[in-house]
Parts: structure tokens; sequence; C-alpha cells
């Protein structure tokens, strides 16, 4: 059996993993340079730093079992990192005694883990499904064929898997129009004066802020003082066309006056512009398969938002599709 999948994400690797350990042919395509999505790592000389998801956590039984697999391999590993919140007055420390975990040494190491084996093709954009007998046929944005296949997993944002699902399954288009996602403007910043400070991240209370991280901190980085700020998601939203260097004025504007003590010593690295980072009112139907059981969707859109969520939707996609 051939089956295609469109994304390379944490969701959509662990589902073409299943299926193809289950004997079927796999062939998984991915617009960006490499799999990963959200799991990114920007890098550039002498630097790396996560600028998409920045930890995950393990609640469920299957994911939790997932992430031993991950730190035995030693691509992924705890990350001790002292969190606080931030605002107006001093650091409060937060105790939700979670135990927070990242890829090692960047989180690209889990997306790499994950494709092991896998047929990736990397830089092809997906521009429409068709179907073509008992099967689909799959074309890039320019209408160059990517082959037939006898089923298709759609693993992408829902914004972008709603164009592709519109003519070959508009049920599943219709639940992926209904799942809303926000985006997240993303600075990567050296901050060499930044020394002594009692918290290696924070959530903050300030808008546009809405989360800054040393990067430096997580286990298996190199040394150094390289911070990544994430904006919040409403002023994201509102300032989504904004240029990239407007938005990283503002957002190291904030972070000067939230840390004093930066002052002067900031050196911009990177901007990235998140058109869909989160969904913040997933659909909670673990995946979605039309009736022929022939195209499914799946990703955090799906299921519980975040990492463990994309994990949990491509797990239960395979699931379905193979049972
Ligand atoms: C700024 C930011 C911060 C975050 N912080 C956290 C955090 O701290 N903790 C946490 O758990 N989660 C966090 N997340 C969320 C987490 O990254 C995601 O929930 C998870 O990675 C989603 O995986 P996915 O496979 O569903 O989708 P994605 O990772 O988005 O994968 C989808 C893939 O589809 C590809 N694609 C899209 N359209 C096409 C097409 N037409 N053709 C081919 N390929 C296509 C994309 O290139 C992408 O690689 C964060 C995300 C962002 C952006």
């Amino acid at each position: 059996m051939r089956i295609a999948v469109v994304g390379a994400g944490v969701a959509g690797l662990q589902c073409a993993g299943l299926l193809s350990r289950a004997g079927a042919e796999l062939t998984v395509f991915d617009k960006g340079r490499g799999p990963g999505g959200r799991l990114s790592t920007a890098r550039g000389d002498g630097w790396q730093a996560d600028q998409g998801a920045q930890y995950f956590t393990a609640r469920s039984k299957e994911f939790t079992e997932a992430l031993r697999d991950w730190c035995t391999q030693g691509v992924a590993g705890p990350w001790p990192g002292r969190l606080v919140w931030l605002g107006d007055g001093e650091p409060e420390p937060v105790s939700d005694e979670q135990q927070r975990y990242v890829g090692t040494p960047r989180m690209t190491a889990i997306s790499r883990y994950l494709a092991q084996g896998l047929d990736v093709r990397a830089a092809v954009r997906v521009g429409a499904i068709r179907r073509e007998g008992a099967g689909v046929r799959l074309l890039d944005t320019g209408g160059a064929d990517l082959g037939r296949y006898d089923r298709v997993v759609v693993a992408v944002p829902s914004p972008q898997a709603e164009p592709l699902l519109r003519d070959v399954a508009p049920e599943l288009a219709r639940s992926a129009s209904e799942a809303v996602m926000e985006g997240c403007w993303s600075v990567v910043i050296r901050a060499s004066g930044l020394q002594g400070l009692p918290f290696d991240a924070a959530f903050i209370r300030q808008r546009p802020l809405r989360w800054v991280a040393r990067d430096t901190s997580k286990p298996g980085r190199p040394e150094g003082m390289v911070w990544v700020l994430h904006a919040d998601a409403g002023w994201t939203q509102a300032h989504m066309e904004r240029p990239a260097e407007w938005v990283a004025d503002q957002l190291l504007g904030c972070f000067r006056e939230l840390l004093p003590g930066a002052n002067g010593a900031l050196e911009m690295l990177r901007v990235h512009r998140w058109r869909y980072a989160s969904s913040p009112a997933p659909l909670e139907q673990g995946c979605l398969l039309d009736e022929t059981g022939r195209i499914g969707a799946c990703g955090d859109w799906c299921h519980g938002n975040r990492v463990e969520g994309a994990w949990l939707s491509g797990q239960a996609l395979a699931t379905r599709m193979l049972g």
C-alpha cells in the first residue's frame, strides 16, 4: 500500500513511522528545508536557538513512553530551567513542579530521529489532492504530479489543511476550518550583558512579549547568552504584516524595559513570523478520517495542542488507518 503524508512535523512523522513499520510504502512531503515543522532550530555563526516550540511536557502514558525512548537515544532530555512569571514587580517563581523536556542538542534532534528510515521529500509544497479511482493523486503548487497513492495523511496546520481537503474530503475541511490557529512573532538575540539573572526563562505578563528564554540554558547547547523572545498572540495578530525590523524593535524595547540590565548589549540574530503557531481551542477528536478510511488529517489542532497533542494525533490516525 502506498501512502503519502503531507507535513513532516511531529504529527506527520509519528503517523508515517507507524504506518511504515506496519509495512506501507511511505512518502512524506514537506514545504520546509527539512523535517520538524514547528520543532525548529535557527542557526547562525556560532549560535543556535529553538525558535518554535520551547519545551514539552508528557502527561499521557503513550507519550511518556516515547519520551523515555527519546531520552535513551539521546535526542531529548530534561530542562531544569528556572522559570518565573515576570511583570511590573519582582520575578515570581513558577511552582507547577512540571518536568519540562527539550530536544538535545536542539529541538530538531527529535524530528530527525522520527524521520529516520522515512522517504522525506523536503522543499515540496503540496498544492492539491484529487481522488483517482480508489486512491488519490497529489500535485504540487505548480501542478506537477507527485504521484498516485492509496491513502493520504494531511498533517499541516488547520488553515493549510482546509484548502487541501476542501474538494476531496469536505467534512474534514469543515472541521479544519473550525480549528482556529494563532500566530507568534519570534526573535532570537544575543544579550551578552545579562549575566547573573535569577532565572532562565519567564512567562511575561506585559504585552507585547509573552515568553523569553535563555536558550543556552538548555542541555547540550553551546555556551553563551542567546535568548528567544516570543510575542503575545493578540499582539502578533494585530501586527502580522508589519516589517520584521519594526517587530524586532518593539520586542527588544519591551525586553529592555523588563530587564534593565540588558541595556545596550543586545544583538539581533533572527526574526521569524509563525503565522500558525498554536491552536488555542483544538478539536479534541484525536484525528480525522473520512468515510472511506483513505483520507485522514492529524496535528496539534486535532488534539490537545502542543507537541504532545501533535504526537498523539499522529499516533491516533495511524492506529485508525491500520485498524
Ligand atoms: C513559537 C512557538 C512556540 C511553541 N511553544 C511550544 C511549547 O513550548 N511547548 C509545546 O508543547 N508546544 C509548543 N509549540 C507548539 C508545537 O510546536 C506544535 O504543537 C507542534 O510542533 C505541532 O506539530 P504538527 O506536526 O501538528 O505541525 P507542524 O509542526 O506545523 O508541521 C506541519 C508541517 O507541514 C508542512 N506543510 C504545511 N503545508 C504544507 C504543504 N502544502 N505541503 C507540504 N508541507 C506543508 C510545514 O512545513 C510543517 O513542517 C510552539 C509553537 C510555536 C510556533
